[in-house]
């Protein structure tokens, strides 16, 4: 019996090891199919504390896992496929293989949602991104593109003005989906040119396989046009990595794992969810950092009282 299982190897993840393992609570860290979480796609890190040139992301990734595994954390490359709590404890199924543990803490985090365009993702770090507060200081006196109506994109699409030339805001539809005043916010910057009605169909790219031009697809009409730019961030949504624990713990209807007010706590005793897959507001590297460890204080509490 394990008295931690922690599931995701994001930043959330890993600082709930550093902080159980020094509590000689010697956690077992699953890693599912993307070792390391969303930070391993990404190139240069400016905005986390303590590094003050920048850190490549699976740089940042290594040392916290090199941390975590020196103070006794375990790592064993899995994939968690269910999560069932049986009288007092888990099992956690990884295929056929099932462990048992007192307290769980996921952290699984949420992958950005994708066009779905031939070779989008190897363009990740390649000017495209859905991260403007990781990626945007990069794209100073150039234009730029979000894709999206939402709240995200009205957001990115503002916070981009301070560095970019010009913002496109491509949305498919007249209308964004986006809350008044964020949509308000927007439209009324000068630099944001809405592109209404508007699908992205390719993403070119220079000699140098950086994206420099997207084609498109008017919606309405049909026609077809091009946009030069240096970075597309698309910002059409996330979805959390919360499909696996299939109605064992409460979520939004977005899939958000619903934490106790002011806690990582879930409804379910034992069971804590930090970073990203609980949060669709923040979505840092250093928010889930301070997540994973708020979660990792409260399962080492949650242990004591018990024993
Ligand atoms: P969202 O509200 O689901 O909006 C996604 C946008 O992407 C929509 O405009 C949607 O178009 C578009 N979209 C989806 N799939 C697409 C596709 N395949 N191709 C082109 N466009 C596509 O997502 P979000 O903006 O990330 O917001 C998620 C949640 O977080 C919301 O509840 C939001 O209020 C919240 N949030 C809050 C804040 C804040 O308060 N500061 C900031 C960010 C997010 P349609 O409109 O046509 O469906």
């Amino acid at each position: 019996m394990e008295k931690v299982i922690i599931i995701g190897t994001g930043c959330a993840g890993w600082a709930a090891a550093i902080y159980t393992a020094r509590a000689n609570l010697t956690p077992l860290v699953l890693a599912g199919d993307q070792p390391g979480g969303q930070l391993t796609t990404t190139t240069d890190v400016e905005n986390y504390p303590g590094f003050p040139e920048g850190v490549m992301g699976p740089d940042l990734m290594m040392k916290m896992q090199e941390q975590a595994s020196k103070f006794g954390a375990r790592v064993e490359y899995k994939m968690v496929t269910r999560v069932e709590k049986t009288g007092e404890h888990f099992e956690v199924h990884c295929g056929d293989n099932v462990l048992e543990s007192e307290t769980v803490i996921i952290a699984t985090g949420a992958a950005p949602r994708h066009l779905g365009l031939e070779g989008e993702k190897e363009l990740v770090g390649h000017g495209l991104t859905s991260c403007a507060t990781c990626d945007g200081a990069f794209y100073r006196d150039v234009p730029v593109a979000v894709i999206g109506g939402g709240d995200s994109a009205c957001e990115e699409a503002t916070f981009l003005t301070r560095f970019a030339s010009k913002v496109y805001l491509i949305h498919r539809r007249d209308e964004l989906r986006a809350s008044k005043i964020m949509a308000e916010r927007a439209l009324a910057n000068e630099k944001i040119e809405p592109v209404w009605d508007t699908a992205v169909t390719e993403y070119l790219t220079d000699d140098a396989g950086e994206v420099c031009a997207v084609t498109t697809k008017n919606l309405k009409d049909e026609s077809e046009g091009k946009i030069e730019l240096k970075c597309v961030f698309v910002a059409i949504g996330h979805i959390p990595n919360s499909g696996f624990l299939d109605g064992l713990v409460d979520t939004d209807e977005n899939g958000y794992i619903i934490q106790q007010a002011g806690s990582t706590r879930t409804n379910v005793e034992g069971l804590f969810a930090a970073g990203d897959v609980a949060d669709h507001v923040y979505r840092q590297a250093i928010t889930a950092a301070g997540d994973g460890c708020r979660a990792a204080l409260e399962a080492e509490r949650y242990i004591a009282e018990r024993e």
